[in-house]
């Protein structure tokens, strides 16, 4: 396989490389993103899925809430089709210091965030699930926002300008060349097979790893992984994101994401941020705050916990105690000036919420080390589908539906896929992979957990891509493993009892744990 060359190369396919990727190529840059796994595998694919006004940072981190609301403004303008204008609460609950209120409001005033105080009763006729208890509410700008749809929008924008997205090609190492970063030297993990990507500038974008990139040019980062867990209930709780107006703690907001609400997030230190266990404490405490906001919240369903690492830079001096305490604004590092290697940044730190900012931040430094003047537009330019500036609304995929009703099947009822999209997704996607599906069209996603669709778009997958049994059969194990790993620390309650349904299914009817499989490593085995 020969190697490949370009301007600028990108490590790192969350928001933030897809954000330079993206910006970068506007530009007129000829650019390469490479990302390990699929997009969006990372911590953008495992947050909280909040748009966040900036309320939350308001007195503690003043600098990170002035970016969040600008860069809300932008998002819902650029990205109308993955926002879903939700609105935001900020409550005062029984547990919470009455005083901060006012540090609140005048915080909000600082950072130009629109803030509106609320009766009680208007709070709960808005909200019939919020504790009664509380005592003040204000409204913001806050809103949910769907990583997938905003990083694949990047992505296909980004390939629309000319640049390459390659998900599954891991860097193994850079291409150093008398204190230079001329590139890297990839391996695609679907067949195996390394490449270099000579290049005249790289790009850090590998957030909560970028220490590990960095260090492959001898340059020392140190980004804490901060490990955070989040909970989806099986519907929605609230249709408003409800946070506490206290100081940013664990387990204070609920952002109602698609047809679920999701309950976060701790923050805990960790050394490593692909080992992100979690304990049966960790999820007791998150119902127990979710309590606390919507009475009645523990008898609710849990459909999945997950966790994701922030990746939070400190420099080198530094000593953490609490990684809270670490600014959520973000930092770019010229290694040219800081540590004397030339033609190599890392972007790290910061919100989803300020991926865009942190783009631009990244281009407009390269620009300059270049020595080129070119302009940012990523304010301007709508990702594609959010032309019309339509924000997404929860029964669009119900309308969708209505129109198809008698002409296509439906693959997923619980997130009403029909079998066009899933058809379209695997040529799309030109995946074999089950999960890389579930992230394209959601399939799998609700309280089911893929027990009634999985089987049903395995056989499908199947035809469409002339697997063999073997071949088919891995997808479906794969896909089964990975769900598991969410849903067996949750296991009380009618989500118990799904589980062991869904296992009656698997095991007991398709047997799925003797089905011949092919092996990882046999080519047939290998994600095409
Ligand atoms: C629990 C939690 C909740 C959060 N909630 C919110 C929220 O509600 N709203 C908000 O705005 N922000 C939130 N955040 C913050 C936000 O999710 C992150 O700041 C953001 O997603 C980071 O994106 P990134 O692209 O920098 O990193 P990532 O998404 O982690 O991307 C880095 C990528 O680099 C890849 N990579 C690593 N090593 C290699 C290699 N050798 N070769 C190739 N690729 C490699 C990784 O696979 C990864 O995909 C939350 C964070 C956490 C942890």
């Amino acid at each position: 396989m020969g190697g490949l060359s370009t301007e600028i190369l990108v490590i790192g396919g969350g928001s933030t490389g897809l954000g330079v990727v993206r910006d970068a190529a506007m530009r007129g840059f000829s650019t390469i993103l490479v990302e390990r796994g699929d997009l969006a595998t990372g911590t953008t694919g495992r947050f909280h899925g909040l748009l966040h006004s900036g309320g939350r940072y308001v007195v503690k981190d003043p600098r990170s809430a002035k970016e969040c609301m600008e860069e809300n403004r932008v998002l819902r303008r650029i990205a109308a089709d993955c926002v879903e204008d939700t609105g935001g609460f900020f409550v005062t609950t029984p547990w919470d210091d009455p005083e901060y209120a006012a540090r609140f409001v005048e915080g909000c005033r600082v950072a130009g965030i629109p803030v509106e105080e609320i009766s009680i009763g208007e709070a709960l006729r808005r909200e019939p699930n919020l504790n009664p208890r509380i005592s003040r509410c204000f409204v913001v700008p806050d809103a949910a926002i769907d990583t997938w749809k905003t990083v694949w929008g990047c992505a296909r924008s980004a390939k629309q300008h000319g640049a390459t997205v390659l998900p599954y090609h891991r860097v193994l190492s850079l291409l150093l060349d008398d204190g230079t970063v001329k590139g890297a030297m990839v391996r695609d993990e679907r067949t195996g097979e390394a490449r270099s990507i000579e290049a005249e500038f790289v790009v850090n974008a590998s957030g909560a790893w970028a220490g590990q990139i960095a260090a492959m040019a001898g340059c020392e980062v140190q980004v804490l992984p901060g490990k955070g867990i989040m909970i989806a209930m099986n519907h929605r709780l609230v249709n408003t994101v409800v946070n506490r107006c206290e100081m940013p703690a664990d387990g204070d907001i609920i952002v109602p994401i698609r047809t679920v609400s999701v309950i976060g997030t701790t923050d805990v230190k960790v050394d490593d941020p692909d080992t992100l266990d979690i304990t049966a404490a960790e999820v007791d405490q998150m119902l127990d705050a979710g309590e606390r906001l919507v009475p009645g919240f523990r008898e609710q369903r849990a459909l999945r916990v997950w966790a994701g690492a922030r990746p939070l830079f400190q420099e080198r001096a530094e000593k953490v105690t609490d990684t809270r305490d670490v600014t959520r604004s973000h930092t770019l590092l010229n290694h040219r000036t800081r540590d004397g290697v030339e033609r190599f940044v890392t972007i790290t730190g910061g919100k989803f919420t300020t991926f865009r900012l942190m783009a631009k931040d990244t281009v407009d430094a390269l620009c300059a080390e270049l020595g080129v003047d070119r302009p940012c537009a990523t304010d301007q330019e709508p990702l594609p589908d959010s032309e019309d500036g339509r924000y997404y609304w929860l029964g669009s995929r119900l309308s969708q539906r209505e129109q198809t009703l008698h002409d296509d099947q439906l693959i997923c009822e619980c997130e009403l896929v029909p079998r066009r999209d899933l058809e379209t997704a695997i040529e799309r996607r030109q995946t074999t992979d089950l999960d890389d599906l579930r992230r394209t069209v959601r399939i799998g996603m609700g309280p089911c957990q893929g027990g009634f669709c999985i089987y049903r778009a395995t056989g499908i997958l199947h035809g469409v891509k002339q697997l063999t049994g073997e071949r088919a059969n891995r997808s479906l194990l794969d896909f089964l493993q990975e769900r598991w790993k969410g849903v067996q620390p949750i296991l009380y309650g009618d989500q118990l009892r799904q589980s062991r349904l869904d296992d009656w299914i698997f095991q007991g009817l398709l047997d799925v744990e003797h089905a011949p499989v092919a092996e990882v490593g046999d080519p047939e085995g290998v994600p095409a």
